[in-house]
């Protein structure tokens, strides 16, 4: 029978989600939702020591802001809870247990000065100590002790841990769905802990446990745990629930821009680009890291640029929703090798989906921005604004400077432009332009004619040279969009005093 498909986000609340994470969780996504499956949030907090307060419900509003969904988990309950690993405490033990009575386990009761002194020792012969099946035997653990010795320090309450007893010289192997067959030979591995005499199971127990019990079918998750794999699998096979065991898909990682190295948030701050979807307040140091929502980024941005750091669709289609990638979305289009993070291909998506947005959704956007600025603006020329000058921008934050002219008339010209355009003369001219604007209807073709053509064309003026300074009097820079389509917008009686205003200010200048 086909398996239900069930997949987990299974993050540490150990700060905030770095896009690598959120990556995950939207792979996670896709592949639940095209496969009509389950996607869990599991919170894995067994390492109380890197706990970290607030993250889990940044974690949460993260993945809400994106519209990354979860039919199961830690904030909505479900039916295979509790989705918090320190609530599930109770029932690790007797994992734990079984692997120890079926010889997949033993208890070590080395003190952490113990294992200081022999890693110490290896050292100094320029080698590595490992805790595995050539060392083992050298150690206080339940296979170098006697049975009766074992059950006195445990009933004597010494600490201990549970360790994995990986067999001697067994080549394991990982089916991975993306990068195929992966195969590690046992004696290269240590034998990791599982249990803590605290009674915390460790990540590796507590992860397979909660897959199982949880009915995971895919566990998708970054490429940093590939090397733990081959515990897993051994995991699930000393558990006696290979049969169930699920798929394995290990994601490539996030790179730094230039390509070298797994992107991290000290490259975001050196490249001004947030490496974080919120802003996140160090609860400890105070300091701030910036995120994708603050930035200005749309969430639907952020989960099409992720979407395409490591995968494809297969053609070069770069604008995709949430639909179109669930729909399009396959593990075999998932690359091996790393994604370079590209910064203004980021601003770039940005900048297509605000062209998406209706005016009114920029302009509402805008408002905030505006009465920041001081300005009440009327809404439909807000809106007016916003549909005319939307295509010039990525990001919300840009749009004043980009428009605040529409808004205030400027009270400085730039001295560049003055420099370049306002001709001896031109005070005449500008007065000619008041005087065709106060006398012919005020339509856009029609002062069209009458200026640049009837005027300017038929006097052979300097084209370029009236117009830009009857830009610079009305914006105060020679930017903006077409010269009389900006006055409309602006109004009759709004263009004549600018320009009244700059004749005044910039005056007629010397040859
Ligand atoms: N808790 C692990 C993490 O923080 C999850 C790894 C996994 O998905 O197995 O990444």
């Amino acid at each position: 029978m086909e398996r239900k498909v069930r997949v987990r986000f299974a993050p540490s609340p150990t700060g905030p989600l770095h896009i690598g994470g959120v990556r995950t969780a939207l792979y996670n996504y896709l592949f639940a939702k095209q496969n009509g499956g389950d996607m869990i949030l599991r919170i894995e907090d067994t390492d109380q020591t890197r706990f970290v307060p607030g993250a889990e419900q940044y974690i949460i509003e993260a993945l809400t802001w994106l519209g990354i969904k979860f039919d199961e988990g830690v904030h909505i309950g479900g039916n295979y809870g509790p989705y918090r690993q320190s609530d599930r405490k109770p029932m690790y033990k007797q994992y734990a247990d079984q692997l120890i009575n079926d010889g997949w386990a033993y208890y070590a009761f080395d003190k952490p000065e113990a294992l200081e002194a022999k890693r110490k020792e290896y050292e100094a012969q320029k080698k590595t100590f490992q805790y595995d099946c050539n060392t083992r035997l050298q150690m206080e653990n339940s296979l170098s002790l006697s049975a009766e010795e074992v059950q006195k320090r445990i009933d004597a309450g010494d600490p201990y841990v549970v360790r994995f007893k990986f067999p001697e010289n067994l080549d394991i192997t990982v089916h991975d769905l993306i990068r195929g067959d992966v195969t590690m030979n046992s004696s290269l591995l240590d034998d990791k802990v599982l249990f803590k005499s605290d009674g915390m199971p460790t990540y590796h127990l507590a992860n397979i446990v909660d897959d199982h019990t949880m009915e995971v079918s895919h566990v998708i998750r970054g490429e940093e745990w590939l090397p733990s794999a081959p515990l897993h699998v051994m995991l699930y096979k000393a558990f006696g629930w290979e049969e169930t065991m699920p798929q394995f898909a290990h994601l490539p990682l996030l790179l730094k821009p230039e390509g070298n190295g797994k992107l991290s948030k000290r490259d975001g701050d050196r490249l001004g680009f947030p490496v974080f979807p919120l802003d996140w307040h160090d609860p400890k140091s105070g300091e701030l890291s910036s995120g994708y929502r603050e930035r200005g980024y749309f969430p639907e941005a952020v989960v099409n640029i992720l979407a395409l750091l490591g995968w494809n669709p297969g053609n070069d289609q770069e604008i995709l929703s949430m639909d179109e990638l669930i729909k399009l979305f396959s593990v075999e289009h998932i690359s091996k090798s790393g994604a370079k993070f590209n910064v203004e291909k980021a601003k770039w998506f940005n900048h297509e989906y605000m062209q998406m947005q209706s005016n009114e959704v920029v302009a509402q956007m805008f408002e905030p921005i505006l009465k920041e600025h001081g300005i009440e603006a009327d809404h439909d020329y807000v809106v007016k604004v916003c549909g005319m000058m939307k295509e010039r921008i990525a990001f919300i934050s840009e749009m004043w400077d980009q428009t605040s002219y529409f808004f205030t008339a400027p009270t400085e010209y730039a001295p560049a432009a003055i420099k370049k355009r306002w001709k001896p003369g031109m005070t005449t001219h500008i007065g000619k332009i008041i005087e065709i604007l106060e006398t012919m209807p005020f339509e856009h073709d029609v002062l069209h004619k009458a200026i640049l053509d009837d005027y300017i064309v038929a006097n052979q003026f300097n084209m370029g040279q009236i117009m830009n300074s009857f830009r610079l009097a009305v914006v105060g820079d020679t930017k903006g969009p077409d010269m009389l389509t900006l006055v409309m917008v602006i109004g009759k009686e709004e263009t004549i005093s600018r320009l009244r205003r700059a004749v005044e200010v910039i005056g007629e200048v010397a040859e």
